[in-house]
């Protein structure tokens, strides 16, 4: 019977969005935004446990913040790391031993559905080393160098990747064992650990609430998709 973590990473400081609290911490439709994404992880029928990486200065608060908002999951708010990967790397530590299938998803998508985790999660319970939710690109996408164009990129070959993604445990441990931090290369998301060692990563369809609030306008959007999901839950009931 396959067991199901997720983490949830919400020690960035979010500086693109302006002043403030750490970013997680900020707040939509009332409620801050880590909220959200601990209510939709713990509402997925597939997830048992969630681990979160708090700022380090704030393990208290977010432990009071996050009462009872864990639904039937258990919870547990260690201190995150200065780099997404030593956050990572933090809550994966916390995990029970019987987990062996692992969500990563960032509090800065705290709209992803619960479906989506569930998907995800369905996708590794079925085999796959590690799954990732993507949606195609709608922009055309140029490379640059300077300020001169050098190529357009074939935009129907490319995807943009969010977050929950999924692995087998000892894949997505493996991954992070083997990562050196300050090789030159930046690394973005848990999926391209696993690349680096060679193993498969499978896409599933992404969500277009999964967005990530990284510029102030990205709150806007959220604060108006939280509206109308009130809206339409009121028409409902
Ligand atoms: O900075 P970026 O938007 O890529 O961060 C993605 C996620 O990683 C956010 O949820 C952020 O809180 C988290 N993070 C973290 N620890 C860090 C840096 C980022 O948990 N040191």
């Amino acid at each position: 019977m396959t067991s199901v973590g997720a983490l949830v990473v919400a020690a960035g400081r979010g500086e693109r969005l302006g002043p403030g609290d750490p970013k997680a911490l900020r707040v939509l439709g009332g409620t801050p935004m880590l909220v959200h994404a601990v209510r939709a992880l713990a509402a997925a029928s597939r997830v048992e446990h969630v681990v979160v990486a708090a700022p380090p200065d704030a393990v208290t608060v977010t432990r009071q913040l996050l009462a009872g908002e864990h639904g039937g999951a258990s919870l547990v708010v260690v201190a995150g790391g200065a780099e997404r990967p030593d956050s990572v790397r933090a809550a994966l530590a916390a995990l029970p031993d019987d987990v062996d299938v692992v969500l990563v998803h960032d509090a800065a998508r705290p709209l992803a559905p619960s479906d989506l985790a569930d998907a995800v999660a369905d996708a590794v319970a079925a085999g796959c080393d590690a799954v990732v939710p993507v949606l195609p690109v709608v922009d055309t996408v140029k490379q640059v160098s300077g300020d001169k164009v050098v190529a357009t990129v074939d935009r129907s070959t490319l995807r943009a990747v969010q977050t929950p993604q999924g692995f087998r445990r000892g894949v997505l441990e493996q991954a992070h064992r083997e990562h050196r931090t300050g090789d030159g290369v930046e690394v973005t998301d848990d999926a391209g650990l696993v690349e680096r060692i060679g193993r498969p990563v499978t896409v599933v369809p992404g969500h277009e609430d999964a967005f990530k609030v990284t510029r102030p306008v990205d709150l806007l959007l959220a604060e108006a998709l939280l509206a109308d999901r009130g809206r339409r839950s009121r028409a409902d009931g």
